[in-house]
């Protein structure tokens, strides 16, 4: 199986021909791929939130691979100064080892009381009436909370050094940052 992709129903990619209808199958988690994407978003909600609180600069976009990640965020150009105070921010997260929980909240309190900065509550389409919430630190006083459906490691510790590799610029007062985890 080469890939997975979930819009109305689950669909299994495979690289070769699909055995014949009915046939029992069983389904495995590559697993070194799966903790390395449940590391790199992670990390990706670190930096999303490290670059708002540093620099007001919204996250726009992402990618996640299994060795990189990239961000895209609203702000002119970061110097090297800028790129190496998030490296920083982003490794003392790790270093606090903080708790990364999930649960569920309704479309209505998410609205009420999610940060419009980290979710763009609006951009959902209507039909979703319940959301999972991604939290990083202390409930009582979460580092950052936003609404998400992947898969994240449970501690920041698990995430691993951090290394901003680059920026690129991606004109309009966008900015692309790249980084690379090195496994804890
Ligand atoms: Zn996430």
């Amino acid at each position: 199986m080469v890939d997975v992709e979930k819009t109305d129903t689950v669909y299994h990619r495979l690289d070769g021909a699909a055995p014949p209808a009915g046939t029992r199958v069983r389904g495995r988690i590559d697993w070194d791929r799966r903790a390395a994407h449940m590391r790199y978003h992670t990390a990706q909600h670190l930096l999303s939130a490290v670059l708002l609180e540093e620099f007001g600069a919204r996250t726009v976009g992402n990618q996640l691979y299994a060795d990189r990640a990239r961000l895209d965020a609203e702000y002119p150009k970061f110097s090297d100064a800028d790129l190496a105070l998030v490296e920083d921010r982003m490794n003392d997260l790790v270093a606090e080892a903080l708790p990364v929980t999930t649960y569920t909240m309704t479309r209505a309190d998410a609205e009420a009381e999610l940060d419009t900065q980290r979710t763009r509550i609006d951009l959902l389409p209507d039909s979703i009436a319940e959301l999972r919430i991604v939290e990083i630190g202390d409930p009582d006083d979460p580092f950052d909370r936003t609404a998400c459906a992947g898969t994240h490691v449970r501690n920041t510790a698990d995430v691993g050094a951090v290394t901003v590799t680059g920026r690129t610029t991606q004109g309009g007062d966008r900015e692309r940052v790249e980084f690379a985890l090195a496994a804890p």
